[in-house]
């Protein structure tokens, strides 16, 4: 089997896994907010130019003439380069594969705003036309606790710049971030702001506490307080309802979300969403418990799976199973069991 002669970042985002992948970047810039460790003991750096042109034409002969129609550029910031050197990679991209039609990258905002509008016009009118934005939460307290190291209004400046330029936007939102403390704010301002960007996509994270990051010291020492399944249904209903000047699409693609059927676009499915939400919570105690249950076990992926009969007694029996044992509660368990998923 021929060997890959280009290097190859560790992540992509899942939309991407049909893209030509160019690594830009090694980590990411900031690389200190609590919750996450996808760049943990792994330095920042911009890769020289020559280097990412090498890997353009070694990923060329790698794939024998197939034509991609989308690349992503890893890691976590292709801004990060200089203005000129991204102009030269992009425009090496283009020669390489001329069949390229979106050509996206993550994108901090702290970082962006540092450029120029003329800078990122130039910058998408070579072909970086889509933009991954991981602002997370619309709450500065939020942002400030997580340590995100942006503000709203750097959010708010990096997404104008972007969209001015004629990049198309995707944003990352986690329910739950701001703990049970600023739930009120997380949703409030978040939906402030998403009504501000009107970004051409929002895609919904649930947060799982992974062992061993801040965010993880910061649940044992009592400074957050984790939402419950339960209280990030609300979340989600309470920031849907809060959209108002959203026209684009709204998705619950990854696993780690409860009720996946929350996919298509503001404002028209909006009524729709908010109905699936209002049928989950309107369920009994004990139906909640166990489609939460089995949704993380895998049995169901939709609202619907709850029908199914021999599913619902194998997952009541497990339900059964956990609370005879009496070791822990069952908020407790769906913690554990998030924890697992990331
Ligand atoms: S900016 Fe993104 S990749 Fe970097 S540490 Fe924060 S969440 Fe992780």
């Amino acid at each position: 089997m021929q060997q890959i002669q280009f290097q190859q970042g560790p992540i992509r985002p899942p939309s991407e896994a049909d893209s030509l992948l160019i690594r830009t970047t090694q980590g990411c810039p900031w690389n200190k907010c609590h919750f996450c460790t996808l760049f943990e003991g792994m330095a920042f750096s911009i890769r020289p130019v020559e280097d990412i042109k090498r890997d353009i034409w070694a990923a060329k002969a790698f794939y024998k003439g197939r034509q991609f129609e989308s690349c992503f550029l890893q890691d976590g910031d292709s801004f990060a380069m200089d203005t000129k050197d991204l102009l030269d990679v992009l425009q090496t991209l283009k020669q390489a594969f001329p069949g390229l039609k979106q050509v996206s990258s993550y994108g901090r905002a702290q970082t962006m705003t540092k450029k120029s509008p003329a800078e990122m016009k130039a910058i998408c009118d070579a072909g970086l036309n889509m933009l991954y934005c991981g602002m997370e939460s619309g709450s500065i307290e939020v942002l400030k606790k997580m340590k995100k190291g942006i503000t709203p209004k750097s959010i708010l400046k990096s997404a104008e710049y972007a969209k001015q330029a004629g990049m198309k936007m995707m944003t990352f939102i986690i329910l739950g971030l701001g703990g049970k403390e600023f739930s009120d704010q997380h949703v409030n301002e978040t939906a402030t702001l998403l009504n501000q960007i009107d970004p051409e996509e929002i895609r919904i994270l649930s947060l799982a506490v992974k062992p061993g990051t801040e965010l993880d010291a910061m649940v044992k020492n009592g400074s957050f307080t984790p939402l419950t399944e339960i209280e990030m249904v609300m979340e989600q209903k309470k920031l849907i309802s809060l959209l108002e000047n959203v026209h684009g699409n709204y998705g619950n693609y990854h696993s780690i979300n409860l009720l996946m059927e929350l996919n298509g676009r503001l404002p028209e499915d909006k009524p729709q969403f908010l109905s699936t939400i209002d049928r989950f919570l309107a369920f009994e105690p004990e139906q909640q418990q166990n489609f939460i249950l089995g949704r993380r076990v895998n049995y169901y992926s939709r609202l619907d799976d709850i029908n199914n009969q021999l599913y619902f007694d194998t997952v009541q029996r497990e339900l059964a199973r956990i609370e005879q044992s009496g070791t822990a509660n069952i908020d407790d368990i769906f913690y554990q069991l998030r924890q697992r998923m990331i």
